[in-house]
């Protein structure tokens, strides 16, 4: 069955091969020697064997993948990537006192993400802006340099893929080496599995599931150990990170459909090759499309070169009377959900690791066709 390739930026498209195998498991799972158990997933209970076992496959495989040290623990949580603006700061921000006695936290803002992640943030403790991307129209992430970081915040927090902005980090900032003693939060939502992380700079990343690692409904968290067991005394049970780790993710009833599908996704990524043989693959995605936008009269793109996105790539055209023509053509030959965000307009196409190359190079393909009938 060929399915119409899908560039929505989440939920996203899935590897067709695990939507295969759910729905072949979906009445009647099997475990790993192929015995059925008369269930599907969604009817288990978390406490169960069959569960007990599908979540230690997932959490062993991420931990794999990601190459996540020891000394982090993974959190399946719920609440997605809004919802860890407010618990991430109800648990590390106490990690140190500022001047006033309040704990508080440095923002990068590089795009709609992080400033929505500043904005909730301030009800929960002090904030300061350290860097923004605003005054450019977010086409660039501030030079680390020119960071003006506190002497006493608790964490850093930046977004390390900008989904709506198209902006991406491809390093890490080390904040060691630029004098702060604060702790890297970092929001990887919708590039988490597209690339390595370098874990020594980090000392949280969250990311909701959505985009690039299964259903919605998950919220995956991946915390240092010494940094457990901060949280404010107002931080609700179900979202205090120690809570979590210390029951194994099961202080409430997790996700577990979802928690599922991901590691069906784990499994996927580990056959192709890993995160490594991913990125390859999403550098190639990406030059293909920038090359085709870069090289177009009718397309632009305004991000800066150096921290283009590889997975969310928003594009323009010069004429945009023709955006409605371009959306409809586009749908006729089988590439789906490629309107831009509504608070930027124009066009984005989110190529994360489910997307084969051949789905962008019948995009660029599509584009191509398009602005020589109409350019
Ligand atoms: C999608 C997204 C979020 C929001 O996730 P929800 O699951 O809708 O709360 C947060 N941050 C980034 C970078 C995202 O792409």
């Amino acid at each position: 069955m060929k399915r119409p390739y899908n560039f929505s930026a989440g939920p996203a498209a899935m590897p067709q091969e695990v939507l295969t195998q759910a729905a072949d498991e979906m009445l009647d799972w099997p475990d790993a020697s192929g015995k059925r158990c008369g269930m599907g997933v969604m009817e288990m209970s978390h406490r169960g064997h069959e569960f007990l076992s599908i979540y230690a496959q997932a959490e062993a495989d991420l931990r794999e993948l990601l190459a996540v040290p020891a000394n982090f623990q993974i959190l399946f949580m719920q609440g997605g990537g809004l919802a860890e603006n407010a618990i991430v700061p109800l648990n590390l921000s106490a990690l140190k006192k500022d001047a006033s006695g309040r704990g508080r936290a440095d923002f990068v803002v590089t795009g709609s993400w992080s400033e929505k992640s500043q904005q909730e943030a301030a009800k929960y403790c002090g904030n300061h802006l350290a860097a923004s991307g605003k005054p450019e129209g977010f086409t660039r992430i501030p030079d680390a340099g020119t960071w003006k970081l506190s002497a006493d915040a608790s964490y850093v927090h930046i977004c390390s893929n900008e989904t709506i902005n198209g902006v991406e980090f491809h390093t890490l900032p080390d904040l060691k080496a630029l004098g702060s003693k604060a702790e890297l939060v970092v929001d990887f939502s919708s590039h988490v599995a597209s690339r390595g992380v370098d874990w020594s700079r980090v000392g949280l990343a969250f990311g909701g599931a959505q985009k690039n690692l299964g259903p919605a409904g998950l919220t995956l968290v991946v915390v240092r150990e010494d940094l457990l067991g901060h949280a404010l005394a107002i931080c609700p049970s179900a979202f205090n990170y120690k809570t979590v780790a210390d029951n194994q993710s099961m202080y409430n009833t997790p996700p577990t459909y979802a928690i599922y599908v991901a590691g069906l996704v784990f499994q996927w990524l580990k056959r192709q090759g890993g995160i490594a043989a991913m990125e390859r693959a999403n550098i190639a995605k990406a030059e293909l499309l920038y090359q085709t936008i870069d090289g177009s009269g009718l397309y632009f793109n305004k991000v800066h070169t150096d921290c283009r996105s590889r997975m969310n790539v928003p594009f323009f055209l010069q004429d945009e009377s023709l955006n409605d023509a371009f959306l409809a053509g586009a749908k006729e030959a089988g590439l789906l959900q490629l309107k831009g965000h509504k608070s930027v307009g124009g066009m984005r196409a989110s190529i994360y690791n489910a997307i084969p190359l051949e789905g962008v190079q019948a995009l660029c393909a599509y584009m191509q066709a398009f602005e020589r009938s109409h350019g």
